[in-house]
């Protein structure tokens, strides 16, 4: 095994503090939707840095860009991450995972080191989906999991087409938006929870995705007047379903292991103080870290409903909105980051991602992997998400080194 190197922490504080300038909120986030002229100058920054450094820059049709150091015929060793933001989001989430490849091309070639095979700092195109959904679109037209022009034709909520707003900031670029022989993906990201943090450690080592499903639950009873409807003749929609949502928050503490569900998301009517809710709809987001758990908690669910509806008498009904699988990443590159945070002896630990990531979609085409740094309290898609400056440097040093014994093997 080579030396190991370590990255120019100066430089890369330097370069996530000049690029969280664009679109800086009072609190020390960043707003920066995907396809807005924040975007465009973010990108743009990111290019012009990439050229001095005299790196081959490529722009494909879904906007995504790739940053391109070292030889040219072999399959390229893939890191990078995103530069749009949520509303008012954290100026490292994403940010930092595209900086911090470059950070790491640099650290290369400040040390003289060819790589056989190329390395690629990438800039995906619309991970958040919050102006256009659905989220991580460039990654996913990228991988064949969503079509070109199926995502140019998504709509904004102010009626603009997604495909019209790349090219109006010019980054519609001309090369086919395909993934090609990819020899590994890694992506460098805060973890947006609290475990790092609290247990005082540096670098997670992802070993997955959570995979989800979300439900979204009808619930039919009759409107009826507050005064005139005796109790135990009522068929209230809105009690029905507090009912449901109390008993389903119980069940990832009852089932143990890791499971997480979360009702973020309640309409009832015709919500007026006198009068008995006629209907609910709220949606359930269940997560774990297999197929089974995902499964298993969405039917344990679908059955508190079912016996919480007919004991109530109202009508029910479940539809699934959104079904996505776990992701295992690839054991060689789980493997290779440890090894290098070992070597780089960083306290660490393996753990899954709750949150959705563009290796999700990249694993589909390449052995893909994670890794995570602490965020301060877990706080994220948050002005106030925080990283420490020794977090930072010590995430970007393992993957400068991962990147490097990708591109010898
Ligand atoms: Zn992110």
């Amino acid at each position: 095994m080579a030396g190991l190197v370590r990255i120019n922490r100066d430089r890369l504080a330097r370069r996530l503090s000049e690029m969280a300038k664009i679109g800086a909120t009072p609190a020390g986030g960043v707003t920066r939707l995907a396809f807005t002229d924040l975007d465009k100058e973010g990108r743009d920054l990111f290019i012009r840095w990439c050229e001095a450094r005299e790196l081959s820059v490529r722009i494909d049709e879904m906007g995504n860009i790739f940053a391109r150091y070292g030889a040219d015929d072999q399959p390229p060793v893939m890191a990078g991450s995103h530069l749009d933001s949520q509303p008012q989001g954290g100026k490292y989430d994403g940010a930092y995972g595209v900086l911090a490849a470059f950070e790491a091309v640099e650290t290369l070639m400040d040390a003289g080191i060819t790589p056989s095979r190329p390395i690629e700092a990438v800039c995906w195109s619309n991970e958040e989906g919050s102006r256009f959904p659905p989220p991580m679109i460039g990654s996913g037209v990228f991988a064949g999991l969503f079509d070109r022009d199926d995502a140019y034709a998504r709509e904004s909520r102010d009626g603009k087409k997604q495909g019209d707003e790349l090219a109006r900031i010019g980054y519609r670029g001309e090369s086919a938006c395909r993934a090609g022989d990819i020899h590994r993906y890694f992506e460098l990201h805060i973890e947006q929870g609290p475990v790092l943090d609290q247990k005082g450690l540096r670098i997670g080592i992802v070993e997955g995705v959570y995979g989800l499903k979300w439900l979204e639950l009808t619930i039919r009873g009759e409107a009826n007047h507050a005064g005139a409807t005796p109790m135990e003749v009522r068929r209230d929609a809105l009690a029905a379903a507090a009912e449901i949502i109390t008993r389903a928050e119980r069940l990832p503490a009852d089932m143990g292991g890791n499971f997480r569900l979360t009702v973020g998301y309640i309409a009832a009517s015709p919500n007026s103080t006198n009068v008995i809710p006629g209907e609910v709809v709220f949606t359930v987001d269940v997560r774990s870290e297999g197929q089974e758990g995902v499964e298993a908690l969405a039917r344990s669910v679908t059955d508190i409903a079912d016996e919480i509806a007919s004991r109530r008498n109202v009508e029910l009904k479940i539809q699934t909105l959104s079904d996505n699988a776990p992701v295992t990443f690839a054991p060689e590159c789980r493997d290779l980051v440890e090894q290098m945070a070992a070597a780089l002896e960083l306290p660490r630990q393996r753990m899954h991602s709750g949150p959705g990531h563009d290796a999700v979609y990249l694993s589909h085409v390449c052995p893909t992997g994670m890794i995570f740094v602490p965020s301060i309290d877990g706080i994220s898609h948050n002005e106030y998400e925080e990283t420490t400056p020794d977090d930072l440097a010590a995430g970007a040093d393992v993957l400068a080194n991962v990147l490097r014994q990708s591109a010898e093997t």
